[in-house]
């Protein structure tokens, strides 16, 4: 651009003119709006998806928080929410799944226990 003073060709980011030392009208930079910033991170959304890996519980809540707050505040995240939800109701369904297996095997093995036992009596 060109000085409105001096007419002296200057730089398009100068604030002042080098010549004659006149404002330019151009802010500096950092008084301009921040242009486009990447969204932030969201926090909860990566805390839920480390904690899915080791703790399925709160990995499955911090997930859901961090889904959410994406969603209304356009963060970053939103893989992360969805990996940990994923991962934690893998790990939960598993872990229900083992649980109800050994309650199936002590249910089973009682049953023979007394079908033994009343066989055995009579
Ligand atoms: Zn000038």
């Amino acid at each position: 651009m060109y000085c409105k003073n001096c007419g002296a060709e200057i730089d398009d980011e100068a604030v002042l003119c080098p010549k004659c030392g006149i404002m330019t009208g151009k802010l500096p930079a950092e008084e301009r709006a921040p242009a486009a910033a990447p969204a932030p991170l969201n926090i909860i959304a990566l805390i839920g998806f480390i904690f899915s890996f080791i703790q399925p519980i709160p990995g499955l809540i911090c997930s859901i928080i961090g889904k959410k707050e994406v969603a209304k505040t356009g963060e970053r995240g939103e893989a992360f929410a969805k990996a940990g939800l994923i991962i934690s109701i893998v790990e939960l369904s598993a872990a229900v799944l083992s649980i109800v297996g050994a309650i199936l095997f002590y249910v089973i093995m009682m049953v023979f226990a007394l079908i033994g036992a009343s066989s055995g009596t009579f």
